[in-house]
């Protein structure tokens, strides 16, 4: 009885935060400049990013579902440039990144992501459920040229989820990382079902550590250089030792990650799946 209820009561709050989401209250967005030619938007979902070029837009994430939110968006948008968009990037499968990919494809842009991400979405409980990408790359690595400009896509390889793509503007320097780098106390989310892993997610911070950039943008909070993103990296590295050593120690999987000593670290590693992260840390060195 006490669990029917529960569910029920899971069910109303799901059913609350999707309506929310579609048409309540729009949460506020803000836009300001990285770079000339490079704007991010914060707030409704993950950090959107902007590349201006005089033959298009190419846009990274576009926000939560909702008309509202992608209006919003779209407003900000034409406020630094009147240029369609051409291409929307999604990083990954999570609605907070893809929520309004088929706005975007309404309107005529292309949306690309990893053939993981496309894959991820078959599977993904979300409602709406996100649109998949019209455009999928099945290897590491996909460049978009565009007025003159390129973009790099990059798959470092699992992290956050399977299907992470990591954007880079090599003439800016600037790097979009989505939520492969968390920021404030918010740990990384090693969402086991879409396919993310702790242990790759270290080689994955590598990749992007040896592309050449000065600014990154994370999936949700400020701009970073690359000094935070190698701290956030050495930091990443510092939890999983520990957990390894936990595990030696013999700490059972269901205590490993609230046992992980964190506090000179500012956030924990959110670890949805006690299991999977026991095993592929046991599992490696
Ligand atoms: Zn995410």
């Amino acid at each position: 009885m006490l669990k029917t209820l529960s569910i029920a009561f899971a069910g109303i709050l799901a059913a609350a935060g999707a309506y929310a989401q579609r048409g309540g209250a729009p949460q506020p967005q803000a836009i300001q400049q990285v770079k000339p030619g490079l704007f991010m938007v914060t707030g409704a979902g993950g950090n959107t990013t902007v590349r201006v070029t005089n033959a298009g837009l190419i846009v990274v994430d576009g926000k939560l579902p909702g008309e509202a939110n992608y209006n919003a968006l779209m407003a900000l948008i034409k406020g630094v440039s009147d240029q369609p968009v051409k291409y929307l990037i999604v990083t990954h499968h999570h609605a907070d990144h893809t929520g309004n990919d088929q706005r975007f494809i309404d309107a005529g842009a292309q949306v690309v992501g990893t053939q993981n991400l496309k894959m991820n979405l078959e599977t993904y409980a979300y409602d709406p459920k996100p649109a998949p990408p019209t455009i999928t790359y099945p290897s590491a690595e996909y460049k978009l040229e565009l007025g003159g400009v390129t973009v790099e896509l990059h798959h470092f390889g699992r992290a956050h989820t399977s299907g992470d793509t990591v954007v880079y503007f090599p003439n800016l320097k600037v790097v979009s990382v989505s939520d492969v780098v968390t920021t404030g106390k918010t740990g990384p989310l090693i969402d086991y079902a879409g396919g993310g892993s702790a242990v790759e997610w270290t080689h994955v911070l590598d990749g992007i550590l040896n592309l050449d950039f000065d600014a990154a943008i994370p999936g949700n909070g400020g701009v970073l250089t690359k000094a935070d993103v190698q701290a956030y990296k050495t930091k990443f590295d510092t939890v999983m030792a520990r957990a390894r050593e936990l595990i030696k120690q013999g700490v059972p999987q269901d205590k490993l990650a609230a046992e992980i000593k964190t506090d000179d670290i500012g956030w924990a590693p959110r670890v949805p799946k006690a299991d999977a992260f026991y095993a592929e840390l046991s599992a490696s060195k």
